[in-house]
């Protein structure tokens, strides 16, 4: 659905705005906004003092009223994995946006198109991952036909390298070189630079492991950027990283920009890798608050299950806050969580007690969710301060 065609907030919603945090119905998912800026501090000071860009993930929030923030906070500009999250981004006034991916339907290809033009008449700029010819030729093809004043748009094309995660991009080397010479030969596309992600490097547990993984794709983007540059053709950028692995491609020098995204809100899963000392240390600052509906002797359930995060990246952490205790979410299907007392804890919740939950993956959390309710002054006396929509949901 079109941003501008969603429905509005509900009067429900906004009046929640200046209520304590307890007046918020449960399950629902909160942005702790205090933490939520620290972390934005903290990249930014870390991309300055280390002299590159940023590009924060906005697949993870969806949200252009996040990537505003981000963008006044000092990033270049937003990634994004989709067209339509594309489209909720310009719809929103952010006007630097990033597919870091590879779109293919013709359809698609039109809309991205007429985004270029968007992005052009306000001063900014679109860009794409290509890693086929076929692809370049379509983008190219749809670019030609969505003129505006007899002229196409600008898009920025950047080559997308598979460096070990085995999904999208071509193979480090010759192919990268008869890419990039493809893209050079169609007008509306502005050869950019290369794209390198590596997924899995971002959640192998020890900084050694990242750090080694990353030595190796520092290596293949540097043999293939030189190769590329061999044929008389400037590699404007080489672009990447998660939040896992930024510290080692950012110490590479091979690249220029950093893609992390969920650093924002930290998820249960980054809380489980070995942070390397190096690393800015960011914070949990998304939470869905549940409450338990039912007690027992040795347990506890509260409303919020799969329906409300995220699971394929492990069940959520409870926050453990006094007088909470220690308690071990178990999965107790989509509406249900079941709590046990862990780690010497014999309290049981108490029935509507209130149950605050560390998603264990941020970016398919949110997209479970049509707002984030956004506090201020902590998630225990703290109120609301305003509300957040998933705008590309
Ligand atoms: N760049 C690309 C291409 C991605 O697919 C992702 C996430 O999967 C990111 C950047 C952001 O990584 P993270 O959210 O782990 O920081
Ligand atoms: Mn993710």
């Amino acid at each position: 659905m079109h941003p501008s065609t969603k429905t509005p907030l509900s009067e429900d919603l906004k009046r929640l705005v200046g209520q304590p945090v307890s007046a918020i119905d449960t399950p629902a998912l909160v942005v702790d906004l205090d933490a939520m800026q620290r972390n934005l501090s903290r990249m930014a000071e870390f991309a300055r003092k280390h002299d590159i860009r940023w590009r924060p993930h906005a697949k993870m929030h969806k949200s252009a009223a996040i990537a505003r923030l981000q963008m006044q906070a000092g990033a270049v500009g937003v990634c994004v994995q989709k067209t339509s999250e594309a489209e909720a981004m310009v719809a929103g006034g952010v006007y630097n946006v990033y597919i870091s991916n590879e779109v293919i339907a013709p359809a698609k290809l039109a809309r991205v198109a007429d985004l270029a033009h968007q992005v052009a008449a306000e001063r900014g700029q679109l860009a794409i991952a290509v890693d086929s010819v076929e692809g370049v030729r379509r983008l190219a093809h749809e670019m030609n036909e969505r003129r505006r004043g007899g002229q196409p748009a600008i898009i920025d094309v950047f080559v997308e390298l598979d460096v070990g995660q085995g999904r999208c991009g071509v193979t480090p080397g010759q192919s990268a070189v008869d890419l990039a010479l493809e893209v050079r030969k169609h007008p509306p596309l502005r050869f950019a630079g290369l794209q390198a992600y590596h997924g899995k490097a971002q959640h192998l547990r020890t900084p050694r492991e990242r750090r080694e993984a990353i030595a190796v794709v520092a290596r293949d983007v540097r043999f293939t950027k030189k190769l590329i540059e061999d044929e008389g053709v400037t590699v404007g950028l080489v672009t990447g990283a998660g939040t896992g692995s930024m510290l080692y491609e950012t110490a590479s020098g091979v690249y220029g920009e950093l893609q992390a995204g969920s650093f924002l809100f930290m998820d249960a899963d980054y809380a489980a890798n070995e942070r390397d000392p190096a690393q800015p240390a960011f914070e949990h600052a998304l939470f869905v608050k549940s409450q338990v509906m039912s007690s027992g002797l040795l347990h506890a359930v509260c409303d919020a299950g799969h329906k409300s995060h995220a699971i394929d990246s492990g069940l959520p952490r409870v926050l453990t806050l006094d007088p909470t205790g220690e308690l071990e979410f178990a999965n107790g299907g989509d509406e249900h969580g079941i709590l046990k007392p862990a780690n010497g804890n014999k309290r049981v919740p108490h029935l509507d007690e209130t149950i605050w939950l560390i998603p264990g993956h941020c970016d398919p959390t949110v997209n479970l969710h049509n707002q984030m309710i956004g506090v201020v002054g902590g998630l225990v006396n703290g109120r609301v301060d305003k509300i957040i929509r998933v705008d590309a949901r």
